[in-house]
């Protein structure tokens, strides 16, 4: 099956360009330029993936994120700003499954784009149904699709719609830097990440601060998680970084 990705962004060369390179990689494409127009067809029609732009006329990109969400888990890689590191947190902690930092080299994006949708069908498959597929937007549908917004790892559960996370039923209260964190390590499950790619995921491309506030950051889940439900999750693998291990 074809991917089928929505472009949306306002500035209209830029839209073009990632047009002309999706459809070179064999994607099929819509585009949008504001983000009115952008809700309505990503409401309407199953993209496979959105490409949304934050800055964007009639209804601004954080605004079409959190309305989609409530709905549907379509996979949405932001394109933002070079200095909007709010924008980055906080479209991720919104449910965005990545973002792209303008202006960025299309072969960054490409590459984003094939993790997302790799991610987002291995997490589909791993769901407890095929979803039909249809077209029909029924209640039933949106129940399916939430399923798919979440992660596990033993007895913990993350739901990335509902923004909880539980070990055995019992909530876990964490900030959303930490629940950014935990969510970048479950969704790389078994692949260890450097300090410096977690400071990325987490904290945005320019944060300036320490890269110890990882270390921090891991300790706090850890206090929380492991020390309180007596499991070993986050481990470390000596000068590279963390791991959450699938056994
Ligand atoms: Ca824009």
């Amino acid at each position: 099956m074809e991917a089928y990705i929505l472009i949306v962004e306002d500035e209209e060369k830029l839209a073009r360009f990632i047009e002309l390179e999706l459809l070179h990689e064999g994607y099929k494409v819509d585009k949008a330029m504001d983000g009115r127009t952008a809700l309505d067809m990503a409401l309407e029609k199953d993209y496979s993936l959105i490409l949304l732009d934050i800055m964007l006329p009639e209804l601004s990109g954080m605004e079409v994120l959190r309305r989609l969400l409530k709905v549907k888990d379509t996979p949405v890689i932001l394109l933002t700003a070079r200095d909007a590191v709010m924008d980055k947190v906080s479209g991720l902690d919104a449910g965005a499954v990545d973002y792209i930092t303008k202006p960025f080299a299309i072969e960054e994006l490409l590459a984003r784009i094939r993790v997302a949708l790799k991610h987002h069908i291995a997490s589909s498959a791993a769901g407890l149904t095929g979803n039909g597929g249809g077209t029909a937007s029924g209640i039933s549908d949106a129940r399916d699709l939430k399923e798919e917004g979440i992660l596990k790892w033993k007895e913990l559960e993350m739901s990335i719609p509902k923004h909880t996370v539980t070990y055995a039923g019992h909530s876990i209260d964490l900030t959303n830097r930490e629940f950014v964190m935990l969510r970048v390590l479950l969704e790389n499950m078994d692949i260890v990440l450097s300090r410096d790619t977690l400071l990325e995921r987490v904290c945005g491309y320019d944060y300036l601060g320490e890269t110890n506030v990882i270390d921090v950051y891991i300790r706090y889940l850890r206090s929380k998680i492991d020390e309180v439900f007596d499991v070993h999750m986050i481990q470390t693998v000596r000068g590279v970084g963390y791991v959450i291990k699938s056994n």
